[in-house]
């Protein structure tokens, strides 16, 4: 059976883009706001859709293809099973706000590992679709920490920037002893 849809699925026309790993400094550096929305704009989408669902992820920013520019996409479950789709560019963490949980969190530019990380429950981002028009995205729970994982990126820090202690030494380790790690 067919299913008829409005508009193409995500990604489906994107190419796969290279993923830029931990200590690259593209992921280490705040990204710049999107000022063209013309359609290399939308060709960008479409990749990191295409490179995001190659990954198996729930989330990609920009940098995370090298390109540092503020659009984060994402298809991304909440805590209560709901799916929620979608990208922004030039978002705004408006509110982050609620109980912090600390629960695994994983990147697409850290393969294979995870930690622990502490995130607020609830997330409001405000931004603007590819298109220019105005969007918010209101997340809880599992969706919240992907919202606010996004946005850490875009102002160049990693998820390993907001553990402390031995948490922290604990993923740095393992990101250097990765097979994609830099201990040489
Ligand atoms: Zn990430």
């Amino acid at each position: 059976m067919a299913v008829m849809r409005n508009r193409p699925i995500p990604g489906s026309s994107g190419l796969v883009r290279t993923m830029s790993l931990l200590g690259d400094p593209v992921l280490h550096s705040a990204c710049e706001p999107v000022t063209d929305f013309g359609p290399s704009l939308a060709r960008l989408v479409e990749d990191m859709f295409a490179t995001m669902y190659e990954a198996q992820g729930v989330g990609l920013a920009a940098n995370q293809v090298g390109v540092p520019l503020r659009v984060f996409v994402y298809d991304c479950p909440d805590d209560e099973d709901v799916r929620h789709l979608g990208h922004v560019v030039n978002p705004t963490l408006v509110e982050a706000d609620g109980i912090t949980v600390r629960g695994p969190e994983g990147c697409l530019s850290l393969p294979g590992l995870e930690a622990g990380t502490p995130r607020f429950d609830h997330a409001v981002v405000e931004g603007l679709t590819a298109e220019g028009e105005p969007v918010r995205i209101s997340g809880t729970g599992f969706f919240a920490r992907c919202l606010q994982h996004e946005c850490d990126h875009l102002d160049g820090a990693v998820y390993t920037d907001r553990l402390t202690g031995l948490r922290r030494a604990r993923a740095l380790r393992a990101a250097r002893r990765a097979p994609w790690g830099r201990a040489g």
